[in-house]
């Protein structure tokens, strides 16, 4: 061990490390001391009651202190596996303890050798005599640096292994580490170490590694979670405050002509859509931007409101930008705000990289040059914009931007909203749109410096969609139904997960998955030419020239193709309200959110819906999501569902967050995050600018760039 330690003397330097272990570390981003120290345990194993023998009873983890009468190993017949079987002792009886494929064991546990053994005791099936099975061994020596076990006779850490770095391995080069470095200072001032009942920094540290007792863990667990939460929730308030003291547009209200502009709509407003728009008019009046995330399930109708909002700026004088994820979703966006609001006649424009288009009412649309579009919006005849990431070209100015809206990104709007900030003296409004039902405590977590709309209800005239699982046998059936709903009048989409076979570069496993999985080619083939000749069959994936997926879309819209056969393209935003079949192909193949998020492209008018989700296997684990999405009757019930079968990194997509781990499982613990939301404002109320606190300071900031992902 070396002499000094700090928290950033990297482990390279620390002699007694071996150098295969410097670089597997460094695989799991471990460099420093503070890198390791702050690799936790993701669970822990009880062997703190040390047993004798004769005590021992089946099915029980437990410790013996035991000596090694004989150790033999042999090559088992069965699975060509090496078996290394001891004979352990005590004054109380003997037991029988075996390992598979750890040959050097023998070479440690010579027979006279006196050792701690750990591990769960098991009853032969074969004689009813009771053995370890692939027990920890911890050798006792007299010699001991210290008088502390680190694998047995204790609760014992397990940490998430890599190839070649067990447990044992961490537990090696934590423990020597945890009694060598100073004292660490404490963030936190006692008030709120007693309030929150969590332990110093230097107690935890000890504790999440090797605690005393499960309770001490959890509490030290408690304290990390807490500390990220905090610092979370101090980055959320900080910016909050940080756009508080910004400029924005006010855009004033008018109630008569909103409730005019409602009434001419072809449909009535739900209960919580007219909450949210309140809500939306009531933040933009005043002279300091909005920030507001506008969250309802697929299908709430978040678009009307958006636009609702955008006409109202624009009546009042000001331009609006409408950023869409696709190409596809903002030429819906235009088409339906040009059909919602035939006669606004400010300018609705369509600005993506392959189309340009503009309306000035009168339900009258038509073909704009580009550079007569940017002019059109420069001299303010053009006042809302939608359109992709084509809106944020240094080309396209706004002299008057009040507000920008952001479809179906979660927040990742951050930069796209920065790169239009660019009169600094007025920061425009910012509306975020998510279907994403994120349940509450995640959502204050992630999206803490924003404020929240709620649409909590689907328009009344919707029945639910029936929701089946489609077995392999039962494909026939299926395609029978969808024959007669065609037959009716509807249309029908059906998803397959990857567009082509992808060349075999990967593993095995992934190799032998893909070409599992259906291509969105083969299926259209099939379709198209074997099942539904007489149908109108069309294509739709990420990789068509955008010029061919607004002519199948507009095909689709107009009900000229009747079945879309399309990748996860579809996923987000699609309206075409006469579909009414959502069939998807190897569903096990998607996630829970995602599935809701294509179920939610059906069911969207009076006419009964139906989602078909066939599976490829009658795996249990893939029957499971399946019953949860048969049964959840709504997004948010699905989403909790979702958060805890697959944790929320996997909850949120690949989206990499940048979220502390901890911060991420304590969402679990909406207490936790309240409380650190609580201290988090009281330290900003008596320093707001942290003049103070300059290690928060730096921590923030820090965190800052790290979190605001894309
Ligand atoms: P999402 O919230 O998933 O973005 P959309 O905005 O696409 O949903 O709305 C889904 C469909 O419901 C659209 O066809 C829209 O015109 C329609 N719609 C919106 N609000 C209502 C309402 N209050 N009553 C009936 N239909 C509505
Ligand atoms: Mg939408």
């Amino acid at each position: 061990m070396a002499e000094m330690l700090e928290l950033s003397t990297p482990l390279a330097d620390i002699r007694g490390i071996q150098s295969k272990f410097i670089s597997k570390l460094k695989k799991l981003g471990i460099e420093t001391v503070r890198d390791l120290l702050w690799h936790f345990p993701v669970r822990y194993e009880d062997f703190s009651r040390t047993y004798a023998i004769a005590e021992l009873i089946p099915n029980q983890e437990a410790t013996v202190t035991a000596t090694v009468q004989n150790i033999k190993s042999r090559n088992t017949w069965h699975r060509g596996l090496h078996l290394v079987e001891a004979e352990l002792s005590d004054e109380s009886g003997s037991i029988r303890a075996t390992w598979f494929n750890q040959p050097y064991i023998r070479n440690v546990l010579q027979p006279g050798r006196i050792a701690n053994f750990a591990g769960k005791v098991t009853i032969s099936k074969k004689d009813s005599e009771l053995y370890f099975s692939n027990p920890t061994y911890e050798l006792v020596s007299d010699h001991a640096a210290y008088h502390e076990t680190k694998h047995t006779a204790r609760i014992v850490p397990v940490y998430a292994e890599t190839r070649g770095l067990t447990s044992k391995g961490f537990r090696y080069l934590i423990q020597p580490i945890l009694h060598n470095i100073p004292r660490i200072p404490e963030l936190f001032d006692k008030e709120t170490l007693d309030a929150e009942r969590i332990p110093e920094v230097n107690e935890a540290l000890r504790t999440i590694h090797f605690p005393d007792t499960i309770e001490d863990a959890l509490s030290a667990k408690r304290r990390f979670a807490f500390e990220d939460l905090f610092f979370l929730q101090l980055h959320n308030l900080l910016a909050r405050m940080k756009l508080a003291a910004e400029k924005a547009y006010p855009i004033s209200s008018d109630i008569p002509r909103m409730k005019a502009l409602i009434k001419s709509l072809p449909f009535t407003l739900t209960l919580s859509q007219k909450r949210s728009l309140w809500e939306i008019l009531q933040d933009i009046e005043h002279g300091h931007p909005m920030n507001r995330l506008l969250q309802g399930d697929v299908g709430s109708g978040k678009t009307v409101i958006a636009g609702l909002a955008a006409v109202h700026a624009a009546e009042q004088g000001f331009q609006t930008a409408f950023m869409a994820p696709t190409e596809i979703l903002a030429r819906q966006h235009y088409l339906t705000l040009t059909r919602l609001f035939p006669e606004h006649a400010h300018g609705i424009a369509l600005l993506t990289a392959g189309e340009t288009r503009i309306s000035y009412g009168h339900g009258l649309s038509s073909a704009i040059g580009k550079t007569a579009l940017l002019r059109e919006i420069g001299t303010q005849k053009a006042n809302i914009v939608i359109g992709t990431h084509a809106l944020i070209q240094k080309s396209v100015v706004f002299p008057r931007l009040a507000l920008v809206i952001v479809d179906e990104q979660h927040r990742f709007g951050v930069r796209q909203r920065a790169a239009l900030e660019r009169d600094k003296s007025h920061i425009p409004h910012f509306l975020s749109m998510s279907a994403t039902p994120i349940p509450r405590t995640l959502s204050l977590t992630l999206f803490g410096d924003l404020d929240l709309s709620l649409i909590t209800e689907l328009p009344k005239d919707r029945k639910p969609i029936e929701t089946r699982a489609v077995p392999p046998l039962e494909r026939r059936e299926a395609y029978a139904f969808i024959r007669k709903e065609i037959k009716k009048g509807r249309q029908a989409f059906v998803i397959c997960p990857r567009i082509e076979r992808p060349a075999e570069d990967g593993d095995a496993a992934s190799v032998w998955n893909t070409l599992e999985v259906k291509s969105v080619k083969e299926e259209y083939e099939k379709l198209s030419k074997t099942v539904f000749p007489e149908f109108s069959v069309g294509m739709l994936h990420g990789k068509m020239k955008s010029i061919e997926k607004e002519s199948i879309m507009r095909a689709f819209s107009e009900n000229k193709v009747n079945i879309l056969v399309a990748t996860s393209v579809v996923e987000v935003g699609v309206d075409v309200p006469n579909a009414t079949i959502m069939m998807i192909e190897g569903s096990e193949r998607f996630g829970l959110a995602q599935l809701h998020q294509f179920r939610g492209r059906v069911g969207r008018s009076e006419h009964q819906s139906y989602c078909f989700l066939l599976t490829e296997s009658t795996a249990r684990a893939a029957a499971t999501r399946i019953k949860a999405l048969v049964e959840a009757k709504n997004g948010f019930e699905l989403a909790e569902k979702d958060l805890k079968l697959r944790g929320p990194g996997e909850f949120l997509g690949h989206t990499q967050t940048g979220m502390p781990d901890l911060a991420m499982k304590a969402i679990h613990n909406p207490d936790l995050v309240r409380h650190a939301r609580g201290s988090a404002a009281r330290i900003l109320e008596a320093d707001p600018s942290l003049e103070r606190h300059p290690f928060f300071k730096e921590r923030t900031d820090t965190l800052s760039r790290t979190i605001h992902w894309e």
